[in-house]
């Protein structure tokens, strides 16, 4: 009797079941399918217009472009977890406008003593620097390698040679290899402030920095003035001089001796900025809290930079980097929050401001962080993800547990080919808000892109709407939809 009893139940229990679970699995799919490319353009349009000047952050531009996500964000019933009950979080983020993009003019006589001058053409040759200081500098040029100054590495690219006042040329990045055992003594030396600063030690009035393209990652000084510079431009000057510029710098790399000397000819620089040293920027925060009461309390944070590079007298709307990273994310939250499924532990979405400052956003936030970091699932980080036709979980592979949950997402309902890595321990400076996350404890790891179809404008005026490829920014979209609702409900 009992046993037949449990027979019926089984019976009965088990269609229903599997019932549920195609009803809910079709209301997923439909949900999904409410993401379009018109939505992805719409908002991708938006973040990259004129009215938010580039999103450089700090800027009115920016701060107007984070009221708008903020918006989105209440239009579609997601908690405000910033500032005061706002979606807001607020931080120290001094920035520099760029009025103009200047000039660079550079003169020399050869031996007949015919006068040559050149003068440059922006984004083509040169960028303005986007912490210049203001005014027009004119000057001899010494070259001074790497502009680092190591003793305890028995390394000094200023070693016996004077640059006071002078206008110096230097490189980015460090005289050695990334996969060296010592890197970690070289990562202080990487970066282009503690460059700046030793240059300014120095005694320089200026410099032409090669490395072509816009950075605001760099240090404020109201009385240097320097722009970033493209190879053909040192190349021009090492030419004038006698000398060969690529082989003088692999020569550095390879020897791991600086090789600095006075270059012939002059510079003239003009710059056209304000310094705004007392802004705040913002990241914007939002929730959707979790339906079980004991499991809300975890968290999954998903995150995108929301800034970028701004106005340097041409925009640089920032559609790849990275505005497709937030609208991926946007259109993702827009159905989470309407979804009939809904998830059991809590989703944060955080749009960082500050990154292209230097990670500003995303250290802001660990410090001061609204959820304890032990009850944080992951952290899932987006940075130009929509250039392509693959998808990628760089770092996934770390994380199966977690990641499982994309994969199964792609292979059930996206169908893309799909690339995954292990998370790599970051050794080199930290580059995007996920290695912030990384190296404060968190798991972390990245959605991305691959398999690009579009030309990749980097930091430049041409990285507008055009670069992107709108269906995979949607089934992007999809992805962490599925994949959100697969680790929450897991
Ligand atoms: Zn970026």
């Amino acid at each position: 009797m009992i046993r037949k009893y449990g027979i019926s139940i089984l019976l009965l229990v088990f269609p229903i079941f599997s019932y549920c679970q195609e009803n809910k699995q079709e209301k997923m799919v439909q949900t999904a399918q409410s993401i379009t490319e018109s939505e992805i353009l719409e908002y991708a349009n938006r973040l990259t217009s004129e009215e938010f000047n580039g999103r450089l952050s700090g800027s009115p531009g920016y701060m107007k472009s984070a009221q708008w996500v903020a918006s989105k964000f209440e239009e579609w019933g997601i908690k405000p977890m910033g500032d005061n009950g706002s979606y807001l979080q607020y931080f120290d983020n001094a920035y520099t406008q760029v009025f103009d993009c200047g000039s660079v003019n550079y003169q020399f006589k050869d031996e007949t003593g015919k006068i040559t001058e050149k003068e440059y053409r922006f984004p083509e040759e040169y960028y303005p620097g986007q912490n210049s200081g203001s005014g027009t500098i004119e000057g001899d040029l010494v070259y001074v390698g790497f502009g680092i100054t190591a003793p305890e590495l028995g390394y000094d690219d200023y070693a016996g040679i004077d640059v006071k006042d002078k206008i110096l040329v230097f490189e980015s990045g460090l005289p050695v290899n990334g996969n060296i055992p010592e890197i970690e003594k070289w990562v202080p030396y990487d970066y282009h402030q503690y460059k700046f600063k030793n240059a300014i030690a120095h005694g320089a009035k200026g410099w032409l920095y090669i490395n072509k393209l816009a950075n605001p990652n760099t240090s404020y000084n109201k009385n240097i003035v320097y722009v970033h510079i493209g190879e053909e431009v040192a190349n021009d000057m090492f030419t004038a001089s006698g000398k060969n510029y690529k082989e003088i710098r692999e020569r550095i790399v390879v020897d791991l001796k600086p090789n600095s000397f006075a270059l012939k000819g002059r510079a003239t620089i003009k710059a056209n900025t304000q310094r705004f040293e007392d802004s705040k920027s913002c990241n914007v925060i939002g929730l959707i809290e979790g339906t079980d009461p004991e499991l809300k309390d975890e968290v999954i944070i998903i995150g995108a930079h929301h800034d970028g590079v701004g106005n340097l007298g041409k925009l640089l709307p920032g559609a790849l980097d990275n505005a497709s990273g937030v609208v991926d994310i946007m259109a993702a939250a827009r159905i989470l929050a309407q979804s009939p499924v809904k998830p059991k532990r809590s989703i944060l979405f955080i749009m960082f401001g500050g990154e292209e400052c230097g990670l500003l956003g995303s250290t802001f936030y660990v410090n001061n962080p609204k959820f304890p970091k032990e009850k944080v699932v992951c952290m899932i980080n987006l940075d130009m993800v929509g250039n392509g036709t693959g998808l990628a979980l760089w770092g996934g592979d770390s994380y199966p547990e977690i990641s499982k949950h994309f994969t199964d997402a792609n292979s059930n309902y996206i169908k893309r080919t799909m690339k995954t890595s292990e998370a790599r321990t970051v050794k080199t400076r930290p580059r995007t808000d996920g290695a912030v996350f990384t190296m404060d404890g968190y798991k972390s790891f990245a959605i991305g892109t691959t398999n690009g179809v579009k030309p990749v404008y980097y930091h430049h005026p041409l990285d507008n709407v055009d670069a992107l490829t709108p269906d995979i920014m949607v089934d992007v979209a999809r992805m962490i939809y599925f994949g959100l609702l697969g680790v929450e409900n897991n």
